[in-house]
């Protein structure tokens, strides 16, 4: 039998994995220079957890959560990041900590949908949240966070779409007048809307189904309903989001998969690339209830998450070269403890090296350091040893010389930094974007 890869989830192998790297480096990066501390919290939750604070008439409580019984306890893979964020900031009672907490996270999330490109059953967000700060300030600094972060990543075609759903009130107001304007077209709803027009017809806004969307067409728009602080919090955002010059368009209709938001609401998109149908690179919106709706203080949130896979579809610029490195050929038994201390040296030292231990003759050390795409080839000869010396072989100038084993790592660094500056600053993964 061979065994084969879960539907949706995706091995990501060596060779890619240096453009993931790259990513979350300078996600991590972007995020700590905005004050956010990484938070890590379990793969499983109760499946309460996301019930309540994602809401049961949204698409991925209905149906797109990894849901196991355990002992009594139903369990569900986290569909996303930001319930077990507010669960675990509740829990630890961070609010009597520190009045404002900036949190980040990275990780896979699971959610059952129908894989797709930029759609996966196991896919990765890194995402970000901020407690205790209402805003308006907070939320287009997050907006303007994401916007850069994705130029740096050089990424084109960006779009940034905003509104603001108000709060609870407003939401009451608007449910009404959705319904107004969706009950006498409730027969042309798709099966799945019509069940939740009731329930819930802001979801039915949110619907990828043609027949819901042309139904939605000519609603009234939310931002008419918006109380007169919702209003002004609006108006704020978009004052702050001038200032920091981040393009955005208002967008009415947009409010987005779950039903925890509050007020500001964002996506922020791109044309370019590989996407396809599924190019919301990040979203996000405050969700100013859930810290109390899950038994916590009444502490305002915001935060968003971004899809990995999608960034990288989005991405178009080169990869970075892999570090260079210096290849190790011990001749004969004696010679290959000498070349596994001399590999440890020039880690030490911060540069890449690798031993062949499978032996053989010079000849065929030779062309496998050929073949590893080395940059340099130490060959450790036993005479030689017994010498003294060490030879240096640079396999792109096809020149050899001798050198005195006690100066070798040394001379080794010196030669992988001159061809690559970042040859050690880059320590494989940290800093990979210099
Ligand atoms: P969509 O409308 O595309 O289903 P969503 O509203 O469900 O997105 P969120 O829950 O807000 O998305 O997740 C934020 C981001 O996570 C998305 O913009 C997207 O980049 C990514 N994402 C969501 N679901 C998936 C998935 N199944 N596979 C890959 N990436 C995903
Ligand atoms: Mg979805």
């Amino acid at each position: 039998m061979q065994f084969r890869a879960v539907k949706g989830m995706n091995d990501i192998l060596p060779d890619e994995v240096g453009r993931w790297q790259h990513l979350e480096h300078c996600f991590r990066r972007t995020a700590e220079l905005y004050g956010f501390r990484e938070i890590r919290t379990p793969l499983l939750e109760q499946t309460e957890l996301f019930v309540r604070s994602i809401g049961e008439t949204t698409d991925v409580v209905e149906k797109e959560m990894y849901t196991f019984q355990r002992s009594q306890e139903s369990l569900t893979l986290r569909p996303e990041g930001t319930a077990s964020a507010a669960r675990a900031y509740v829990e630890h009672s961070i609010h009597a900590q520190e009045p404002v907490s900036r949190w980040y996270y990275l990780g896979p999330m699971f959610r059952a949908e129908r894989p797709q490109r930029g759609r996966y059953r196991q896919f990765y967000q890194a995402g970000c949240e901020v407690f205790g700060d209402p805003g308006p300030a907070a939320d287009a600094e997050i907006i303007d966070m994401l916007y850069r972060l994705f130029q740096e990543l050089g990424i084109g075609g960006l779009q940034v779409a905003v509104n603001s759903i108000g709060g609870p009130e407003t939401r009451e107001r608007y449910r009404n007048a959705l319904l107004a304007h969706l009950r006498p077209k409730a027969a042309e709803l798709s099966e799945h809307a019509q069940s939740r027009l009731e329930a819930n017809p802001l979801r039915i806004l949110d619907s990828k189904d043609a027949r819901d969307q042309a139904a939605c067409a000519g609603a009234p728009s939310l931002l008419d309903q918006l109380s007169d602080t919702d209003r002004a919090h609006w108006q704020s955002l978009r004052g702050a989001l001038d200032a920091l010059g981040t393009p955005y368009q208002v967008e009415a209709g947009l409010v987005r998969g779950l039903d925890y938001y509050t007020r500001t609401l964002f996506e922020i998109r791109s044309t370019e690339g590989q996407l396809g149908a599924q190019n919301t690179l990040a979203g996000g919106g405050r969700y100013d209830g859930m810290v109390k709706g899950l038994g916590g203080p009444d502490v305002p949130a915001i935060g968003f998450a971004m899809g990995l896979e999608r960034i990288l579809l989005a991405m178009t610029r080169p990869d970075a070269p892999p570090l260079p490195f210096c290849f190790l050929a011990p001749i004969g038994a004696a010679a290959l403890h000498s070349a596994l201390v001399l590999a440890r040296e020039i880690r030490q030292l911060g540069c890449r090296a690798e031993v062949d231990g499978r032996g053989g003759s010079i000849k065929s050390m030779l062309r496998r350091a050929d073949s590893s795409g080395a940059r340099l080839c130490l060959v450790l000869g036993e005479s030689e040893l017994a010498r003294g010396v060490v030879q240096l072989k640079d396999l792109s100038q096809r020149s050899q010389h001798e050198l005195p084993r006690e100066d070798a790592a040394r001379f080794v660094v010196e030669q992988l930094r001159a061809v690559d500056p970042n040859a050690e600053a880059r320590s494989a993964v940290a800093g990979s974007d210099a």
